[in-house]
Order: structure tokens, then C-alpha cells, then sequence
């Protein structure tokens, strides 16, 4: 072994060894020294007609800089988590999309708010766990209400707008021992899975347990209901706090996960998540509790009860008090878990009119895009709206009955004209009545004039009624920005709610972001080069808008009108001194012929360019 080292040594050593003690010697030049080198060198031989554009890569710090500086969404990874709404604003974006249901709305976006900027305040003031104190109750809540209220949907809309993973599990499914198809500690397990694995995201998640009723101990059981009890009972901990070991003993799936983790960052896994700043959320209908509550109002006597004349049966739901939910059958161990109670009520036909005439609706956004991706345009008629809420009404499944009887009415449509040439397809009540034959009349006079006169009106509507939408809305979402509106970002919201299908928020928040996204070009460019460029407002309009179909085409865009600009303006500089440039919508529209003018100006007279 020695005699082969002293064999290779000698023989190798004088090839090598100047160059690695130069190499070592010399630092490696930078992506900027190298480029300006190999420009030099190239315009020595070629006199200025050939050049390097190389690739201006926007720096990741950068990008991370400005999420984190959070507008009321949480933001994950390290300490990173930043919660600052205020419960009025929640409440306001919750009454885009929920119709009715306004007392739980208010309990739910103060009680989430509040939960939440808890852990933001504890935090910041550096508490640790447990500094939080044995005073400190969790804002777990119980929601009571019917099938297709809105109870899964506003807890789901505020995960969403908090940005905290969601996670949803069924109490049927859960025994006093567990495991058998799954228990609590397992819904915790799949925050982490939701929030991309950051525990520390997942911490703050919300678990959502559905038909909790079930798990009341039935009174038809003679004797305590032991196995029900049992499972409020292994509850108990992990609503208020516990570890929850994420990785499953004897589950090979999860150790091979955590190996791969291992393998891939190098890093060993937190192998468990704290419950106590998770919230739970447990919903049910409570068929039964009504009564419970109207004789315990009525047993209190006239001084009360007498007092409220209540019609509805459900509306007694309204003075729920945790003794009813005992006298239900919960211990009231479990009942203290959960100190906010919120009441959804069942919705009318009319509620369910309302859902699909709101055009943030989920249920006629996601119908229009089933058909838009055959090409076809979808529009409803009020009238056929108001005969789909009656059908559905009928179903006695809330808001859920919607999509099954859009289903009904549509399929037909849906299966037959992507083999069409028909472009549009106008929902009418004639057609939610009996669909077999609309379709049959569709196909054997495809360009009826009534229809199309009629789709034509629909259409012009919901344009103007889009546009004063955007208009009422903006000044919400764009007061928090110090970004200016004009009539152009106007135009191309109201492109993308039209043509990409996005909702108002999705839209309003692509465009701010892809002002961002320009705003960190300015930024890496001076980075890169010291000179310090801004986009005129017309600019970033004209690149946001010949992109605005793909994201990927505005970062080339920017890409190579920045690596231009860095050779032109790096002369100009040279020439002249000047360090700042403005940059307007001729250079996105032409960049070469904009920077040759530059170049030539600067020329012609160097103290003084013509970009400012
Ligand atoms: P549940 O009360 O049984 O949890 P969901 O919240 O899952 O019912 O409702 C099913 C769907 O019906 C939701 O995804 C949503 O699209 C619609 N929906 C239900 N309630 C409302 C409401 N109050 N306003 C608007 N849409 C609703």
C-alpha cells in the first residue's frame, strides 16, 4: 500500500502542484466578476457585438424576507408563525362566503382570533410552555348544528385564512382504547402531514372531531354507558396537553419516514407534538338537546321562561348552557374542555338561494369549472338558481343537497357537449325541470337567438356586477399595502376571476403578489450591480399583464429585461455616473431598442441620460 502511495506521489505532484497553490491562492471569482471578465474579453474580440446574458436569479433571502413580514397570515418554518388579525375582520371575510349563521360567526372569529394571538402574544413576550400557567383554558369549541350549516365550512375557511393546518376526524370512529380506525393522537399525527411536516406549524393546528353526539352517553342504556364515558375520558388529555409521539410504535411506515427524513436533512426529527396550542373543534347536530333545554327553561318558570316565545323548535338551541350538555350525556370533565359553545341553524330555502347567488360560492364556481375545461362557458338564470335551492331544500341535507341536485341537473350536459361545437351553455329553470329534453332541444338548435340573447345578458351582468364587486372591494384588500390601485389592476382581477376562474381574494392577492415579485427584481439588481433601478407603475403593469396567464413567463420576463438592463445601464453608468434609472413600460413593451436609445443618449451627451 505505502510503495503504491510513494509510486503515485512523486509522478503526480509537479503536474499539479503550481495550479492548486495558484488556484488556492487566487479567490474564486464571483458570478459578477466572471461575467464582466468574460464580457471584457468578448468586446475586446468582437467589438461590443456580442455579449453575455447570463441568468439574474431573484435571491431566496429576499423572498423569504418579504413573506415573513406577514399580513395576517400565519407563515411557516422556524419562529415564523405570525397571527395578527383582529376577530372584526375575520368576521367580515367569513360573511363573503357564509350566508346566515351570524352568532356563530362572531363567537367563532373572536374566539379563533383570540386563541390565536394568544400564542402570538406568548411568544413574543418569550414564554415558555410552561409559562403558560395552569390558568390558561384553551378555547376549545363545541359547534352545534344541523347537517350542511356551515359548521366544517367556517372552521375549514378560517384554518385556511389563518394559514394553520386543518384536520378532520370522525368521534364514531374512536374507542376507549383507540386504534380501531384511528383515535385522536392520529388526527394530530396528520396535522403534521398537513402542515408539510413543520411541527411547529402543526402545533397551532386545528383538529376537528365531528358528530361528537355520538359519543354522549346514550340514556337508553341501563347503568352508566361505560364504553361512550370511556372515550370522552381518552380525550381528556390530549384537549388539554400532552405529547403526542409522532412516530408510531410498530408502525414500519412511519419509522422508514422518519429514517428517509434523517437521510434527506441530516437532521433527527422532533419526534413529538405538543397539544396545547392545538385547537379542538367538535361539532355535532345534537338531535334532542332542544328539548333538554326547553324543560330546564320551562322547569326554571314564568321569570325566564315565559319571557321568550320561541317558534322554531331549534331556536331553543340558542340558551344551550354546559348543564344541558351534561344532562345530554357528557361527563363534565369533557364539557369543560370545550368552554365556547356556537349554534348554527338549519338554512331556508332561501339561505339556499343565497349560497348560489354569492359569487364566491364554491358550488356554482366549481360547476362553471367543470364545464370550462371543455371549453364551455356556464351562466345560470335567477330562476333556475331559486328552483335548484327549492330542490334542495327538499333533500334535508343543508347546503350539501346543492351540489347533488346541480349534479342532477347538469350531468346530461356535462357527459354530452365536449363532443360538441356548443361553446355556452345557459342553466334556465326550463332546464333544472327537465333536463333530457333541454338537452335535446340544445342539440337540434344549438345557436337558438332567444338563448344566446338571453346568455348574452346574463353575461353583460355579471360583468358590470364584477366590476362594482372589485370596486367595493379593493380599498379592503389593498389598505393594508401601501401599493397604488389604478384602473389597469382593475382590469386584469376582473381577467383572472373571468378567464383563470379565481375567486376575488386568489385574484386581488395574485396581482399584489406579482407587484412583489417585481419590487424583489429592483431589489436583486442593485445587489447585483449598484445601481438601483424602479419600475414605473405603467411598467410593472405592462409585465404583470403580458404574463399573466403563467407566472413562470413573468420571472424570464423580468429575468432577461434585468440582464439587458445590467449591460446597458453598467455602460450608461460608466459613462455618465448616474446610478438611479427609471424604468417605464416602453422598456418591458421593447427592451433592446429602449436600452440602445438610452445608450446612444448617453452618448451624445454624457452628463446628462435621459432615463430620469
Ligand atoms: P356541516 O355543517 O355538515 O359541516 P358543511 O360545512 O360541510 O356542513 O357544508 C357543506 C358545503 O355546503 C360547504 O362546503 C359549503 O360549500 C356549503 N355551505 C354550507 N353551509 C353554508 C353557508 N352557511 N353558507 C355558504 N355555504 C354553505
Amino acid at each position: 500500500m505505502d510503495n503504491q502511495k510513494n509510486d503515485l506521489g512523486p509522478k503526480e505532484e509537479p503536474m499539479h502542484s503550481d495550479t492548486t497553490k495558484e488556484t488556492a491562492a487566487r479567490e474564486v471569482p464571483s458570478q459578477k466578476d466572471l461575467e464582466k471578465e468574460i464580457s471584457d474579453y468578448l468586446s475586446k474580440r468582437y467589438g461590443g457585438k456580442v455579449r453575455v446574458i447570463s441568468h439574474m436569479l431573484l435571491p431566496e433571502e429576499l423572498d423569504h424576507k418579504r413573506l415573513s413580514d406577514g399580513t395576517g397570515r400565519g407563515v411557516h418554518g422556524g419562529h415564523k408563525i405570525h397571527f395578527n388579525l383582529k376577530p372584526e375582520e375575520l368576521e367580515a371575510w367569513l360573511n363573503r362566503f357564509v350566508v346566515r349563521q351570524e352568532k356563530a360567526k362572531a363567537i367563532l372569529a373572536t374566539k379563533i382570533c383570540t386563541h390565536f394571538n394568544r400564542i402570538e402574544y406568548l411568544r413574543k413576550m418569550g414564554k415558555s410552555v410552561q409559562a403558560h400557567g395552569p390558568g390558561n383554558i384553551k378555547n376549545n369549541i363545541i359547534l352545534i348544528g344541523p347537517t350542511g350549516s356551515g359548521k366544517t365550512f367556517l372552521i375549514k375557511l378560517i384554518a385556511d385564512r389563518l394559514g394553520v393546518p386543518f384536520v378532520k376526524g370522525d368521534a364514531t370512529k374512536f374507542s376507549e382504547t383507540g386504534y380501531v380506525g384511528g383515535d385522536v393522537e392520529d388526527l394530530v399525527r396528520d396535522l403534521v402531514q398537513e402542515a408539510d411536516g413543520d411541527i411547529e406549524l402543526a402545533q397551532c393546528g386545528i383538529v376537528y372531531i365531528d358528530e361528537i353526539d355520538k359519543i354522549a352517553s346514550s340514556p337508553n342504556v341501563h347503568g352508566p354507558d361505560i364504553s361512550r364515558a370511556g372515550v370522552q375520558r381518552a380525550l381528556l388529555k390530549p384537549l388539554e396537553e400532552t405529547e403526542v409521539d409522532l412516530r408510531v410504535p410498530h408502525d414500519p411506515i412511519s419509522q422508514i419516514e422518519a429514517i428517509e427524513r434523517y437521510r434527506q436533512t441530516g437532521k433527527r426529527e422532533k419526534k413529538t407534538l405538543n397539544t396545547r396550542d392545538v385547537l379542538f373543534i367538535a361539532s355535532g347536530a345534537f338531535s334532542g338537546l332542544s328539548e333538554i333545554i326547553k324543560k330546564r327553561l320551562t322547569r326554571q318558570g314564568i321569570g325566564f321562561g315565559a319571557d321568550i316565545c320561541i317558534k322554531d323548535d331549534e331556536y331553543w338551541l340558542d340558551f344551550v348552557k354546559p348543564q344541558d350538555l351534561i344532562e345530554y350525556g357528557f361527563e363534565s370533565e369533557f364539557i369543560g374542555r370545550f368552554p365556547v359553545v356556537a349554534v348554527l341553524h338549519e338554512l331556508s330555502e332561501d339561505d339556499l338561494y343565497q349560497i348560489l347567488k354569492n359569487p364566491e360560492s364554491a358550488v356554482v364556481r366549481g360547476k362553471k369549472q367543470d364545464f370550462k375545461i371543455y371549453g364551455i362557458d356556464l351562466r345560470f338564470e335567477d330562476d333556475a338558481l331559486r328552483l335548484l335551492a327549492a330542490q334542495a331544500y327538499q333533500e334535508h341535507t343543508g347546503a350539501r343537497a346543492l351540489v347533488s341536485v346541480m349534479e342532477k341537473a347538469l350531468m346530461p350536459f356535462e357527459k354530452t357537449l365536449p363532443s360538441t361545437e356548443i361553446k355556452f351553455l345557459l342553466v334556465t329553470e326550463e332546464l333544472v325541470k327537465d333536463p333530457e329534453t333541454a338537452l335535446k332541444g340544445l342539440l337540434s338548435h344549438p345557436y337558438d337567438h332567444s338563448l344566446i340573447k338571453r346568455y348574452e345578458e346574463i353575461v353583460d351582468a355579471e360583468k358590470r356586477d364584477l366590476m362594482e364587486r372589485i370596486e367595493v372591494d379593493v380599498s379592503r384588500c389593498w389598505r393594508n399595502t401601501d401599493v397604488p390601485f389604478n384602473p389597469n389592476r382593475l382590469k386584469m382581477i376582473n381577467r383572472l376571476i373571468l378567464e383563470q376562474d379565481m375567486c376575488l381574494d386568489a385574484a386581488q392577492e395574485t396581482i399584489l403578489s406579482r407587484i412583489e415579485q417585481i419590487k424583489g427584481y429592483e431589489d436583486a439588481f442593485f445587489d447585483r450591480c449598484g445601481i438601483k433601478i424602479i419600475f414605473e407603475e405603467e411598467a410593472i403593469d405592462a409585465l404583470i399583464e403580458g404574463c399573466l396567464d403563467d407566472p413562470e413567463n413573468l420571472r424570464t420576463a423580468c429575468e432577461t429585461i434585468c440582464n439587458i438592463l445590467e449591460y446597458g445601464l453598467t455602460l450608461i453608468k460608466e459613462k455618465t455616473g448616474q446610478e438611479n434609472f427609471s424604468i417605464p413600460a416602453e422598456a418591458v413593451k421593447g427592451i433592446e431598442s429602449y436600452i440602445n436609445r438610452l445608450i446612444r443618449a448617453s452618448y451624445r451627451s454624457p452628463q446628462k441620460s435621459e432615463a430620469m
